[in-house]
């Protein structure tokens, strides 16, 4: 009664190791829902892979990835020191992590910088440069002299998506000078590739979370349970809304918005018409017009009503053979945005 993220174990591990193996040096990054197996899963899978980094998104993931890994832990966010020290006086609790020797910050500015070391002296730091993703970082002009102030172990860029990654992170490395690892985000096998060969003396390591974790979709699959079936004639209303629904047969199966059922944004509907419906009706509100993620019978039926919180109504048209309570029906989910109840890795 559940809904359970199944992994096949050999063919998963195989497309991380493959991961691993066409892009050396990189850093896997561990954040949100764990790419939908959950943190504590991709920690012990980045202890299989014997890399020595990985990457977490905020402060709030530090303390499980110390615990659960045994290597560096790079922070993506920036330290903020006037945010750190609210929180401190707040809680009147310490903040432990930015002590840990095995924690690396990336820093944006020097105040937060004279910060962080105001309260750890020897913490160690990445400093990000702002790139045309305009979301954190420094200048390329204040990026060197941030490393030098804070003894910096390299330098974190964080691109949009599209090309032109390798131009852009070229003029970065050429602003910034000197020889250190620049960690890039978003940045193909191929474009580190490029950078290794035109900038061959210095170090380049990908962050990278989706192309390793789901390399591979035919490794996992999310299933759901089959809760009840019964048959539907023309014009029966179910459901909180009290909907009419076309003859055929009501199946309820596991699985609601708390699992992030029908949490995609439009894009993913199948057809133009669909998108336009699901924002101009707002996504929840539209899903009955679109099929539902769950495959029945091999066809994709349509939700009766919006998915309730921990399971959904579907509504299977006339003339397809009704599944049997307890049956597992595959749904077809984006992880990133998936809390499944079980992960089970065969
Ligand atoms: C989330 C994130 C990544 C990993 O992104 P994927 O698309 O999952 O590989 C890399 N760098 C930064 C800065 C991120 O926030």
């Amino acid at each position: 009664m559940a809904l359970t993220l199944h992994v096949d174990g050999a063919r998963w591990r195989a497309a991380q190791d493959a991961a691993i193996a066409a892009n050396p040096g990189l850093v896997p990054v561990v954040k949100g829902n764990g790419y939908g197996f959950g943190r504590e899963v991709l920690y012990a899978e980045a202890n299989r892979l014997r890399v020595t980094m990985i990457a977490v998104g905020t402060y709030a993931e530090v303390p499980g990835a110390l615990a659960g890994f045994s290597g560096d832990v790079l922070v993506m966010e920036p330290f903020r020191a006037a945010i750190h020290a609210a929180i401190h006086a707040a809680t009147q609790a310490g903040l432990p992590s930015v002590d840990d020797g095995r924690l690396v910050h990336t820093i944006t500015t020097r105040v937060d910088l004279d910060g962080l070391l105001a309260a750890n002296p020897a913490a160690r730091t990445v400093v990000e440069g702002l790139t045309s993703m305009g979301r954190f970082g420094a200048p390329a002009a204040r990026v060197g002299d941030l490393v030098a102030a804070g003894r910096g172990e390299g330098v974190t860029l964080h691109l949009p998506l599209g090309s032109g990654h390798v131009d852009e992170i070229s003029r970065f490395v050429e602003a910034v000078g000197g020889i250190r690892p620049f960690f890039v985000s978003h940045t193909t096998a191929d474009e580190v590739a490029a950078l290794r060969r035109r900038f061959p003396e210095h170090r380049f390591a990908a962050r990278v979370g989706t192309d390793l974790w789901l390399a591979d979709r035919a490794a996992y699959e999310m299933r759901s349970h089959v809760l009840d079936v019964r048959p539907l004639a023309k014009g029966d209303r179910v459901g909180y809304r009290q909907r009419p629904q076309a003859a055929g047969h009501l199946v309820v199966v596991s699985g609601g918005t708390s699992h992030g059922v029908a949490m995609e944004s439009p894009a993913s509907a199948a057809t133009a018409r669909s998108r336009a419906i699901a924002v101009a009706e707002g996504m929840l509100e539209a899903v009955h017009r679109v099929r539902s993620p769950f495959t029945v019978g091999g066809t994709m039926p349509r939700f009766a009503e919006p998915p309730h919180m921990q399971c959904s109504l579907l509504a299977l048209p006339d003339g397809v053979a009704p599944p049997s309570v307890g049956d597992t029906v595959p749904v077809r989910m984006r992880l990133t945005t998936a809390y499944p109840d079980a992960v089970v890795i065969e």
